[in-house]
């Protein structure tokens, strides 16, 4: 464990970093280009794979080598980064594994490139949240952000589920959705998402954390925009008071 600890810390210390970076290119290039999947996807992206397979395949980074790192953590055993761990593999366990079995097998392939940009990002980020959580006596970041962290959790999952049961089995095509949140915003999933990791940085407190907040607002939110307007264009009685991401606000 030490021996894998010593060979991981230096990307442990410059993932937040490279993460923060990253942010602050793709958050004005995704309002010119959103990312080529789903309803965005188009030609010219080059060869794709399954969805199930690629969100697999990307998201599980953020399981294993996260579970790695954590337990070769020096601190891991003190109770609050135990605590933390948990929070982070239960969305991820359910990321990884519960969202990726519940996709329908028609999902839109996923380009390559795609998959392998979130690849790379998901062993940096999954390095540098597991080897920067620390220990601190409990106190009100850490409760306020785990209760922020779970609720807005509650929030994604059920916004997914509300997505994916729009479909009858074998349907492909778009549907307004109108259940949960989604009276409200056009991307509650994402808003719940952004939401989560807001919370579990209040808690952390960790650099990482914040880093990893502030990338999922910087890569969600032009997407939020994009879909919000292409259901604008799309369904010419999509609800005029529904919001991008923001209820009431955006
Ligand atoms: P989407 O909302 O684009 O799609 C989710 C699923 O629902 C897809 O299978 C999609 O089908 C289907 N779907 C979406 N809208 C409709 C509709 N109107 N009618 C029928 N079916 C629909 O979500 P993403 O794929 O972008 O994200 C999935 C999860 O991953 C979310 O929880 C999100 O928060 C998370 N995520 C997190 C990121 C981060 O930076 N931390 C980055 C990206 C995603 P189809 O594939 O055919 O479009």
């Amino acid at each position: 464990m030490q021996s894998f600890w010593s060979f991981i810390e230096p990307l442990v210390l410059i993932a937040p970093k490279v993460v923060l970076a990253a942010g602050a290119i793709v958050f004005p290039l995704l309002f010119v280009i959103p990312a080529p999947y789903g309803r965005h996807t188009r030609k010219g992206w080059g060869p794709s794979l399954s969805a199930k397979v690629a969100w697999g395949v990307m998201e599980s980074p953020s399981v294993f080598l996260f579970a790695a790192v954590w337990l070769a953590n020096p601190h891991f055993g003190e109770p609050m980064v135990v605590a933390l761990g948990a929070l982070w593999l239960l969305h991820y366990g359910q990321r990884t594994f519960v969202f990726t079995s519940l996709m329908p097998k028609e999902g839109k392939p996923m380009p390559f490139v795609t998959v392998g940009m979130a690849l790379v990002f998901n062993v940096l980020n999954a390095s540098g949240n597991a080897g920067s959580l620390a220990s601190r006596p409990v106190d009100v970041p850490f409760v306020l952000g785990t209760l922020l962290f779970l609720f807005a959790m509650g929030l994604n999952v059920h916004s997914d589920h509300v997505l994916r049961t729009l479909r009858a089995p074998g349907e492909t095509g778009y549907k307004v959705p109108a259940r949960g949140a989604f009276r409200w915003v056009s991307a509650p999933n994402y808003l719940g998402e952004i939401l989560e990791w807001v919370g579990f940085a209040i808690a952390a407190q960790s650099l990482a954390a914040w880093a990893f907040a502030a990338f999922t607002f910087a890569n969600l939110a032009p997407r939020a925009r994009a879909n919000h307007r292409w259901y604008q264009q799309q369904f010419a009685d999509y609800p005029k008071a529904r919001r991008a991401l923001l209820p009431f606000l955006w």
